[in-house]
Protein backbone atom coordinates (compact mmCIF):
# COMPACT_ATOMS: atom_id res chain seq x y z
CA UNK A 1 0.00 0.00 0.00
CA UNK A 2 1.23 3.75 -0.60
CA UNK A 3 0.62 6.52 1.68
CA UNK A 4 -1.41 9.08 0.15
CA UNK A 5 -1.01 12.26 2.68
CA UNK A 6 0.94 15.06 1.76
CA UNK A 7 1.72 18.60 3.37
CA UNK A 8 -0.61 20.84 1.64
CA UNK A 9 1.60 24.17 0.40
CA UNK A 10 1.99 27.00 1.91
CA UNK A 11 -0.37 28.87 -0.11
CA UNK A 12 -2.89 26.51 0.17
CA UNK A 13 -2.83 26.45 3.82
CA UNK A 14 -3.03 30.10 3.66
CA UNK A 15 -6.15 30.43 1.06
CA UNK A 16 -8.10 27.64 3.30
CA UNK A 17 -6.95 29.94 6.73
CA UNK A 18 -7.90 33.33 5.21
CA UNK A 19 -11.90 31.68 4.39
CA UNK A 20 -12.25 31.60 8.21
CA UNK A 21 -10.29 35.17 8.86
CA UNK A 22 -11.34 36.82 5.78
CA UNK A 23 -15.39 36.67 5.39
CA UNK A 24 -15.78 40.30 3.60
CA UNK A 25 -14.03 43.44 3.48
CA UNK A 26 -14.84 44.65 6.81
CA UNK A 27 -12.81 42.34 8.12
CA UNK A 28 -9.76 43.25 6.31
CA UNK A 29 -10.59 46.74 7.83
CA UNK A 30 -10.55 45.27 11.21
CA UNK A 31 -7.26 42.93 10.89
CA UNK A 32 -5.32 46.06 9.19
CA UNK A 33 -6.93 48.91 12.40
CA UNK A 34 -5.85 46.04 14.78
CA UNK A 35 -2.33 45.81 13.46
CA UNK A 36 -2.05 49.34 13.23
CA UNK A 37 -3.73 50.15 16.88
CA UNK A 38 -0.87 47.11 18.16
CA UNK A 39 2.03 49.26 16.62
CA UNK A 40 1.31 52.10 19.22
CA UNK A 41 0.40 54.49 15.94
CA UNK A 42 -1.19 57.70 17.28
CA UNK A 43 -3.06 58.51 13.73
CA UNK A 44 -4.68 55.82 11.71
CA UNK A 45 -6.63 56.77 8.37
CA UNK A 46 -8.38 54.17 6.36
CA UNK A 47 -8.88 54.69 2.86
CA UNK A 48 -11.98 52.56 1.00
CA UNK A 49 -13.06 52.36 -2.30
CA UNK A 50 -16.26 50.40 -3.74
CA UNK A 51 -17.30 49.23 -0.06
CA UNK A 52 -13.63 47.77 -0.01
CA UNK A 53 -13.53 45.16 -3.11
CA UNK A 54 -11.57 47.52 -5.08
CA UNK A 55 -9.45 48.77 -1.84
CA UNK A 56 -8.55 48.57 1.95
CA UNK A 57 -5.86 50.87 2.70
CA UNK A 58 -4.94 51.56 6.33
CA UNK A 59 -2.11 53.91 7.08
CA UNK A 60 -0.82 54.32 10.19
CA UNK A 61 2.44 56.44 12.02
CA UNK A 62 2.99 53.05 14.04
CA UNK A 63 6.23 52.16 15.10
CA UNK A 64 6.81 50.15 10.92
CA UNK A 65 8.74 47.06 10.49
CA UNK A 66 12.29 46.62 9.23
CA UNK A 67 12.88 45.03 5.72
CA UNK A 68 13.36 41.74 7.17
CA UNK A 69 9.93 41.62 9.62
CA UNK A 70 8.22 43.07 6.68
CA UNK A 71 8.65 40.06 4.80
CA UNK A 72 8.46 38.07 7.39
CA UNK A 73 4.98 39.43 8.63
CA UNK A 74 3.24 37.59 5.47
CA UNK A 75 4.04 34.48 6.80
CA UNK A 76 1.67 31.90 8.60
CA UNK A 77 2.01 32.11 12.25
CA UNK A 78 4.64 34.52 12.15
CA UNK A 79 3.77 36.82 15.15
CA UNK A 80 5.76 39.44 17.04
CA UNK A 81 3.26 39.72 19.54
CA UNK A 82 3.52 36.70 21.35
CA UNK A 83 6.03 33.63 21.86
CA UNK A 84 4.66 30.85 23.82
CA UNK A 85 1.07 29.14 24.78
CA UNK A 86 1.39 31.36 28.08
CA UNK A 87 1.39 34.56 26.62
CA UNK A 88 -2.08 33.87 25.28
CA UNK A 89 -3.44 34.74 28.85
CA UNK A 90 -1.93 37.30 29.45
CA UNK A 91 -2.37 39.45 26.26
CA UNK A 92 -2.21 43.29 25.60
CA UNK A 93 -2.81 43.01 21.87
CA UNK A 94 -5.04 42.36 19.69
CA UNK A 95 -3.40 40.36 17.26
CA UNK A 96 -1.57 37.04 18.50
CA UNK A 97 -1.81 34.66 15.72
CA UNK A 98 -0.32 35.78 13.53
CA UNK A 99 -2.33 34.57 10.17
CA UNK A 100 -4.24 38.00 9.33
CA UNK A 101 -1.55 39.04 6.56
CA UNK A 102 -0.80 35.83 5.06
CA UNK A 103 -3.93 35.39 4.95
CA UNK A 104 -4.81 38.31 3.09
CA UNK A 105 -2.10 37.98 0.71
CA UNK A 106 -3.07 34.83 -0.06
CA UNK A 107 -6.67 35.81 -1.73
CA UNK A 108 -5.63 39.27 -2.68
CA UNK A 109 -3.29 41.91 -4.26
CA UNK A 110 -1.39 43.46 -1.22
CA UNK A 111 0.96 46.35 -1.31
CA UNK A 112 2.99 46.88 1.88
CA UNK A 113 4.91 50.11 2.59
CA UNK A 114 6.88 50.43 5.76
CA UNK A 115 9.71 52.24 8.00
CA UNK A 116 11.04 52.58 11.25
CA UNK A 117 11.56 55.69 13.20
CA UNK A 118 15.12 54.94 13.30
CA UNK A 119 15.54 54.09 9.56
CA UNK A 120 16.33 56.53 6.46
CA UNK A 121 14.95 54.16 3.87
CA UNK A 122 11.84 52.16 4.31
CA UNK A 123 10.71 48.71 2.40
CA UNK A 124 7.96 47.93 0.24
CA UNK A 125 6.56 44.59 -0.61
CA UNK A 126 3.93 43.57 -3.66
CA UNK A 127 2.40 39.99 -2.98
CA UNK A 128 -0.37 38.79 -5.08
CA UNK A 129 -2.02 35.49 -4.43
CA UNK A 130 0.79 34.53 -1.49
CA UNK A 131 3.34 35.33 -4.59
CA UNK A 132 5.74 37.92 -3.96
CA UNK A 133 6.14 40.37 -6.84
CA UNK A 134 8.76 42.60 -5.47
CA UNK A 135 10.72 43.90 -2.44
CA UNK A 136 12.08 47.03 -2.67
CA UNK A 137 13.62 49.96 -0.72
CA UNK A 138 11.30 52.93 -0.94
CA UNK A 139 11.51 56.37 0.62
CA UNK A 140 8.35 56.48 2.73
CA UNK A 141 7.29 58.12 6.17
CA UNK A 142 7.81 56.52 9.24
CA UNK A 143 4.98 53.87 9.71
CA UNK A 144 3.13 51.15 8.07
CA UNK A 145 0.51 51.34 4.51
CA UNK A 146 -0.81 48.27 4.05
CA UNK A 147 -3.45 48.39 0.63
CA UNK A 148 -5.44 45.53 -0.15
CA UNK A 149 -7.10 45.03 -3.80
CA UNK A 150 -9.14 42.84 -5.07
CA UNK A 151 -9.81 40.71 -2.83
CA UNK A 152 -10.67 37.16 -3.66
CA UNK A 153 -9.70 37.62 -6.41
CA UNK A 154 -8.86 34.14 -6.85
CA UNK A 155 -11.76 32.92 -5.04
CA UNK A 156 -14.57 33.66 -7.69
CA UNK A 157 -16.78 32.21 -5.46
CA UNK A 158 -16.11 34.25 -2.34
CA UNK A 159 -16.28 37.61 -4.55
CA UNK A 160 -19.95 36.30 -6.05
CA UNK A 161 -20.98 36.04 -2.51
CA UNK A 162 -19.92 39.57 -1.89
CA UNK A 163 -23.20 41.86 -0.79
CA UNK A 164 -23.99 45.20 -2.71
CA UNK A 165 -21.61 48.29 -1.58
CA UNK A 166 -24.02 49.39 0.66
CA UNK A 167 -23.90 45.91 2.91
CA UNK A 168 -20.26 46.16 2.58
CA UNK A 169 -19.85 49.24 3.64
CA UNK A 170 -22.09 48.96 6.23
CA UNK A 171 -20.23 46.05 7.60
CA UNK A 172 -17.22 48.25 7.08
CA UNK A 173 -18.71 50.85 9.19
CA UNK A 174 -19.37 48.93 12.07
CA UNK A 175 -15.68 47.93 12.50
CA UNK A 176 -14.69 51.20 12.06
CA UNK A 177 -16.74 51.96 15.29
CA UNK A 178 -15.97 49.56 17.13
CA UNK A 179 -12.24 49.72 16.86
CA UNK A 180 -12.34 54.08 17.06
CA UNK A 181 -14.49 53.26 20.14
CA UNK A 182 -12.22 50.80 21.75
CA UNK A 183 -9.32 53.35 21.37
CA UNK A 184 -11.09 56.66 21.68
CA UNK A 185 -7.12 58.17 22.27
CA UNK A 186 -6.10 57.47 18.77
CA UNK A 187 -7.06 60.04 16.36
CA UNK A 188 -8.72 57.83 13.07
CA UNK A 189 -9.98 59.00 10.19
CA UNK A 190 -12.23 57.56 6.96
CA UNK A 191 -12.22 58.28 3.41
CA UNK A 192 -14.49 56.50 1.21
CA UNK A 193 -14.60 56.91 -3.02
CA UNK A 194 -12.83 60.21 -2.06
CA UNK A 195 -14.96 61.71 0.24
CA UNK A 196 -13.50 62.01 4.06
CA UNK A 197 -16.71 60.08 5.49
CA UNK A 198 -15.40 60.43 9.45
CA UNK A 199 -12.17 62.48 11.02
CA UNK A 200 -12.21 61.55 15.00
CA UNK A 201 -9.51 63.30 16.56
CA UNK A 202 -8.06 61.69 20.06
CA UNK A 203 -10.73 62.86 22.38
CA UNK A 204 -12.49 61.13 25.53
CA UNK A 205 -14.50 58.00 25.22
CA UNK A 206 -17.85 60.63 25.78
CA UNK A 207 -16.42 63.04 23.07
CA UNK A 208 -15.79 60.04 20.76
CA UNK A 209 -18.95 58.47 21.38
CA UNK A 210 -20.36 61.68 20.21
CA UNK A 211 -18.23 62.83 16.93
CA UNK A 212 -19.15 59.18 16.08
CA UNK A 213 -23.29 59.31 16.86
CA UNK A 214 -23.82 62.44 16.65
CA UNK A 215 -23.99 65.76 18.96
CA UNK A 216 -27.70 64.39 19.96
CA UNK A 217 -25.73 61.72 21.61
CA UNK A 218 -24.34 63.61 24.38
CA UNK A 219 -27.58 64.47 26.24
CA UNK A 220 -28.69 60.65 26.27
CA UNK A 221 -25.43 59.08 27.78
CA UNK A 222 -25.60 57.79 31.57
CA UNK A 223 -22.16 56.97 33.24
CA UNK A 224 -21.66 53.45 34.48
CA UNK A 225 -18.88 52.97 36.79
CA UNK A 226 -17.89 49.95 38.76
CA UNK A 227 -15.27 48.98 40.18
CA UNK A 228 -15.08 45.00 41.79
CA UNK A 229 -12.09 42.31 42.53
CA UNK A 230 -13.26 40.45 38.82
CA UNK A 231 -14.82 43.03 37.21
CA UNK A 232 -14.54 46.79 36.33
CA UNK A 233 -16.81 48.51 34.32
CA UNK A 234 -16.54 51.89 32.89
CA UNK A 235 -18.51 53.79 30.14
CA UNK A 236 -22.32 54.69 29.10
CA UNK A 237 -25.66 53.63 28.74
CA UNK A 238 -28.45 55.61 26.40
CA UNK A 239 -31.34 56.49 28.36
CA UNK A 240 -34.31 54.53 27.66
CA UNK A 241 -36.41 56.77 26.21
CA UNK A 242 -33.46 57.53 23.71
CA UNK A 243 -33.99 53.62 22.69
CA UNK A 244 -34.67 53.28 19.43
CA UNK A 245 -35.53 49.62 17.62
CA UNK A 246 -32.06 49.13 16.03
CA UNK A 247 -29.36 47.53 17.89
CA UNK A 248 -26.74 49.47 16.39
CA UNK A 249 -25.56 51.01 19.41
CA UNK A 250 -24.63 47.89 21.34
CA UNK A 251 -21.34 47.84 22.37
CA UNK A 252 -19.24 45.71 24.76
CA UNK A 253 -15.42 45.68 25.30
CA UNK A 254 -14.02 43.03 26.84
CA UNK A 255 -10.28 44.32 27.75
CA UNK A 256 -10.33 46.88 25.14
CA UNK A 257 -11.69 44.44 22.11
CA UNK A 258 -15.28 44.64 20.37
CA UNK A 259 -16.58 41.46 22.01
CA UNK A 260 -20.81 39.91 21.20
CA UNK A 261 -22.08 38.21 24.13
CA UNK A 262 -25.92 37.24 23.95
CA UNK A 263 -25.71 36.23 27.57
CA UNK A 264 -24.24 40.15 29.10
CA UNK A 265 -26.59 41.58 26.39
CA UNK A 266 -29.03 40.03 28.71
CA UNK A 267 -28.04 41.53 31.62
CA UNK A 268 -28.30 44.54 30.20
CA UNK A 269 -32.07 44.21 28.83
CA UNK A 270 -33.15 43.38 32.48
CA UNK A 271 -31.80 46.51 33.90
CA UNK A 272 -33.90 48.13 31.75
CA UNK A 273 -37.16 45.95 32.71
CA UNK A 274 -39.78 47.85 32.40
CA UNK A 275 -38.46 51.28 31.48
CA UNK A 276 -38.31 50.44 27.44
CA UNK A 277 -41.11 50.80 24.91
CA UNK A 278 -42.16 47.39 23.45
CA UNK A 279 -39.14 46.46 21.03
CA UNK A 280 -37.06 49.27 21.51
CA UNK A 281 -33.54 48.43 22.40
CA UNK A 282 -31.47 49.53 24.98
CA UNK A 283 -27.93 51.62 23.42
CA UNK A 284 -24.53 50.75 25.27
CA UNK A 285 -20.86 51.52 25.11
CA UNK A 286 -19.87 49.46 27.90
CA UNK A 287 -15.91 48.65 28.85
CA UNK A 288 -15.21 45.84 31.20
CA UNK A 289 -12.19 45.22 32.29
CA UNK A 290 -11.10 41.90 33.71
CA UNK A 291 -8.25 39.64 34.36
CA UNK A 292 -6.97 38.52 31.56
CA UNK A 293 -6.07 34.71 32.97
CA UNK A 294 -10.42 34.71 33.34
CA UNK A 295 -10.71 34.31 29.98
CA UNK A 296 -10.37 32.80 26.81
CA UNK A 297 -10.09 35.15 23.34
CA UNK A 298 -9.14 32.61 21.25
CA UNK A 299 -12.40 30.72 20.79
CA UNK A 300 -12.29 32.04 16.90
CA UNK A 301 -10.04 33.67 14.39
CA UNK A 302 -12.44 36.91 14.46
CA UNK A 303 -11.74 36.78 18.22
CA UNK A 304 -15.11 38.35 18.73
CA UNK A 305 -16.46 35.71 21.14
CA UNK A 306 -14.89 34.94 24.50
CA UNK A 307 -15.42 32.56 27.02
CA UNK A 308 -15.63 34.36 31.05
CA UNK A 309 -14.61 31.46 33.89
CA UNK A 310 -17.36 32.82 35.66
CA UNK A 311 -20.33 34.56 33.22
CA UNK A 312 -22.95 34.35 36.26
CA UNK A 313 -21.15 36.86 38.43
CA UNK A 314 -20.00 39.58 35.36
CA UNK A 315 -24.13 39.45 35.33
CA UNK A 316 -25.32 40.15 38.40
CA UNK A 317 -22.17 43.02 38.57
CA UNK A 318 -23.27 43.95 35.04
CA UNK A 319 -27.25 44.21 35.67
CA UNK A 320 -26.61 46.04 39.34
CA UNK A 321 -24.18 48.53 37.86
CA UNK A 322 -26.81 49.42 35.20
CA UNK A 323 -29.84 49.55 37.10
CA UNK A 324 -28.10 51.70 40.18
CA UNK A 325 -26.87 54.29 36.95
CA UNK A 326 -30.52 54.00 35.80
CA UNK A 327 -31.41 54.86 39.16
CA UNK A 328 -29.45 57.84 40.16
CA UNK A 329 -30.24 59.74 37.20
CA UNK A 330 -33.58 59.11 38.80
CA UNK A 331 -35.11 57.02 35.04
CA UNK A 332 -36.30 54.18 37.55
CA UNK A 333 -37.81 54.72 40.86
CA UNK A 334 -34.75 53.51 42.90
CA UNK A 335 -36.75 50.29 44.22
CA UNK A 336 -32.65 48.42 44.06
CA UNK A 337 -32.49 46.26 46.90
CA UNK A 338 -29.68 44.83 45.60
CA UNK A 339 -26.87 47.39 46.37
P1 LIG B 1 -0.68 39.22 14.36
O1 LIG B 1 -1.29 40.58 14.37
O2 LIG B 1 -1.58 38.17 14.91
O3 LIG B 1 0.70 39.17 14.96
P2 LIG B 1 -0.61 39.63 11.47
O4 LIG B 1 -0.56 38.68 10.35
O5 LIG B 1 -1.77 40.54 11.56
O6 LIG B 1 -0.50 38.78 12.82
O7 LIG B 1 0.72 40.50 11.46
C1 LIG B 1 1.97 39.82 11.50
C2 LIG B 1 3.06 40.71 12.11
O8 LIG B 1 3.35 41.80 11.20
C3 LIG B 1 2.68 41.39 13.41
O9 LIG B 1 2.93 40.53 14.53
C4 LIG B 1 3.57 42.62 13.41
O10 LIG B 1 4.85 42.31 13.92
C5 LIG B 1 3.70 42.95 11.93
N1 LIG B 1 2.77 44.03 11.51
C6 LIG B 1 1.59 43.89 10.87
N2 LIG B 1 1.00 45.08 10.64
C7 LIG B 1 1.83 46.02 11.16
C8 LIG B 1 1.78 47.45 11.25
N3 LIG B 1 0.75 48.17 10.78
N4 LIG B 1 2.84 48.08 11.83
C9 LIG B 1 3.88 47.37 12.32
N5 LIG B 1 3.99 46.03 12.27
C10 LIG B 1 2.97 45.35 11.71
MG1 LIG C 1 -2.90 41.19 13.27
Amino acid sequence: MSDIIQLLPDHVANQIAAGEVVQRPASVVKELLENAIDADATVIKLIIKDAGKTLVQVIDDGKGMSATDARLSFERHATSKIKSADDLFKLNTKGFRGEALASIAAIAHVELKTKQDDQELGTTIVIEGSEVKSQEVIVTPTGTSLSVKHLFFNIPARRNFLKSNTVELRHIIDEFHRVALAHPSIGFSMFSNGTETYNLPPSNYRQRIVNIFGTKTNEKLVPVEEATEVLIISGFVGKPEFAKKSRNEQFFFVNNRFIKSAYLNHAINSAFEGLLKDGAQPSYYLNLTVNPQTIDINIHPTKTEIKFDDEHTLYAILRSAVKHSLGQFNIAPVLDFDR
